[in-house]
């Protein structure tokens, strides 16, 4: 995949998973990255009130006025006000911060309270060729929010059989949002994360994964190592800070695929 002459209208992806720790943000950066290095230009939203996303890149959450808490509660607030951009070229970011937990509450009484979201991306998806949402480790009414401005959902899960149960609610959630909001959804892949060839349950897992998602699963398979946990720490995505290392190739690999699958053209 080469660069683009022109960008937009941008593919939305939600990337999804009620359980916590599974790789979400991590893979929201390190796709992002990768598919920044290919040419797309990338919007992330962080939208989990923790932030980590926001942190992942060096800001302090905590010390932003305008996040996307205002952007969804506040009509007078401008997206392109609450964007920042981040030290990764052609990589920008609508942060998050605390604000954010109580979006859930105060949306109930919005009108339309599943569409806030896709109604505030509107007006940015023509800069941008795809925006990828780093949801909550929940499946409420935000996680609900990023499903109805998506075109596609990434579940990222761990190579583990207790993740494995967790999906079932989440793929009902996922065709109530289909039924009613949102008929163009689809699963865009499954991607297995922190593999450990060593273990044999790992290799099991993906099996069983390939056995009930079939093709959705993701070819490429991210392995476990440390070096994103210092990626993390250093506040750059893997693909700089050792942009040689297996779990650099490996974004790269899953970028290339999602672009071959047509899921970020
Ligand atoms: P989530 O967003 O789903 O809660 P994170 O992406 O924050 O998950 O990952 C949880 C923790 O696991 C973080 O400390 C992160 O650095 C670490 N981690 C993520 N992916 C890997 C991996 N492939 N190998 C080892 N550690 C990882
Ligand atoms: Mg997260």
């Amino acid at each position: 995949p080469g660069s683009l002459d022109s960008h937009g209208p941008a593919r939305v992806i939600a990337m999804v998973n009620q359980k916590g720790g599974v790789g979400k943000t991590t893979s929201t950066i390190n796709l992002a990255a990768a598919l920044a290095e290919y040419g797309r230009k990338v919007l992330l939203v962080d939208f989990d009130p923790q932030g980590a996303l926001s942190a992942g890149f060096g800001t302090n959450p905590h010390e932003l006025d305008v996040t996307v808490y205002n952007v969804l509660m506040d009509r007078k607030t401008d997206i392109r006000d609450a964007i920042i951009t981040t030290d990764v070229p052609n990589v920008d970011l609508l942060p998050a911060n605390i604000d954010l937990s109580a979006a859930e509450v105060q949306l109930v009484n919005e009108v339309a309270r599943e569409q806030v979201l896709e109604r505030a991306l509107r007006s940015v998806t023509d800069d941008y060729d795809i925006v990828l949402i780093d949801c909550q480790p929940s499946l409420g009414l935000l996680t609900v929010n990023a499903l109805t401005a998506a075109h596609g959902v990434i579940i990222p899960l761990t190579a583990e059989f207790f993740a494995l149960r967790a999906v079932a609610l989440l793929v009902e959630t996922i065709e109530k949002v289909q039924d009613r909001l949102n008929p163009a959804l689809q699963i865009d892949g499954v991607l297995a994360t922190m593999y450990d060839p060593r273990t044999l349950h790992g290799r099991e897992v993906v099996g069983r994964l390939v056995e009930a998602f079939g093709d959705t699963v993701f070819e490429t398979v991210i392995r476990r190592t440390i070096k994103f946990a210092d990626a993390n720490v250093a506040a750059e995505p893997i693909t700089t800070y050792a942009t040689n290392h297996p779990g650099a190739e490996a974004y790269r690999q899953l970028a290339k695929e999602l672009i071959s699958r047509g899921g970020a053209p």
